[in-house]
């Protein structure tokens, strides 16, 4: 009777609201504490301290500046870069190693960064969950799988926030990406300019970067997208936004010359 009732209770808070703010921003905590735990992060104190000036530079910016941005850097060879809500950005160090420039990392970051502000990874889950209601409400008729059905709707949730997105989510991020760099006073030029070599490399040693690509579909047309709208901007505007600092040559060359990254575990 107990576990039926609590199973009514899940369903029901299921039905009556969609993942506020707060819930966001706890479960974002607690994801990170996960991941953190789980993957090898580089404790580089200076590198740590350059990730978050220049994701925060772009992140207090958007329309969602009170989360509790927060930058980490997986030490892994390979690329890919990933964002949980509340604000918690990942990007592999062997991302990092394949830019050249500033505005190229800082195009991978306003990338992630509109992913959490258009909540993406939270509307996946408050959709997974809308889909599993139907298990829920079956379990609350037949008593049947008691508390089970809140173990269900954990795990949907936790795999929703490393599902694939749409394609129409990361036109999405790569729109309010653009606009996000742009506003920080960066160039855009650095998105191109990834998304080239991100190309480049599928091509040449695919395995490199297919973790990049099994959760952000990249193709041809993406960047031909993102060139279009570089175009538009006047070449005198375009000029005046940065594509490069000393520091960021300083934090690249600090990376490249910390211990290699240990054995990817499988
Ligand atoms: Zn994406």
């Amino acid at each position: 009777m107990r576990r039926t009732f609590t199973a009514l209770v899940l369903a029901f808070s299921v039905v009556g609201c969609s993942i506020s703010r707060q819930q966001e921003a706890e479960m974002g905590r607690d994801y990170a504490i996960q991941i953190n735990q789980q993957l090898p992060i580089v404790q580089d104190a200076e590198v740590n301290r350059y990730i978050n000036l220049l994701g925060d530079s772009i992140a207090r910016l958007t329309s969602a500046p009170d989360h509790n941005w927060t930058f980490f850097i997986v030490d892994s060879p390979e690329v890919n870069a990933f964002a949980v809500p509340g604000g918690y950005v990942y990007v592999n160090r062997g991302l990092i190693a394949r830019t050249d420039r500033m505005d190229e990392l800082a195009g991978v970051l306003g990338h992630e960064i509109g992913h959490v502000v258009e909540r993406h990874s939270v509307e996946q889950m408050e959709k997974a969950q809308r889909a599993e209601l139907g298990i829920g409400l079956a379990c609350v008729l037949t008593g049947a799988c008691g508390s089970q059905a809140a173990g269900t709707l954990i795990n949907v949730a936790g795999t929703a926030v490393f599902a694939k997105f749409s394609r129409e989510a990361e036109l999405e991020a790569d729109d309010v990406g653009f606009d996000n760099v742009v506003r920080a006073g960066i160039s855009p030029q650095g998105i191109a300019t990834m998304f080239q070599k991100l190309l480049e490399e599928r091509r040449t040693r695919p395995s490199a970067v297919e973790g990049w690509f099994a959760t952000h579909p990249l193709e041809e047309d993406r960047l031909v997208r993102i060139q279009a709208r570089i175009a538009q901007i006047p070449a005198a505007q375009l000029s005046r936004l940065a594509r490069d600092s000393q520091n960021y040559q300083t934090f690249r060359r600090r990376l490249n010359s910390l211990p290699p990254s240990p054995a990817p575990r499988r």
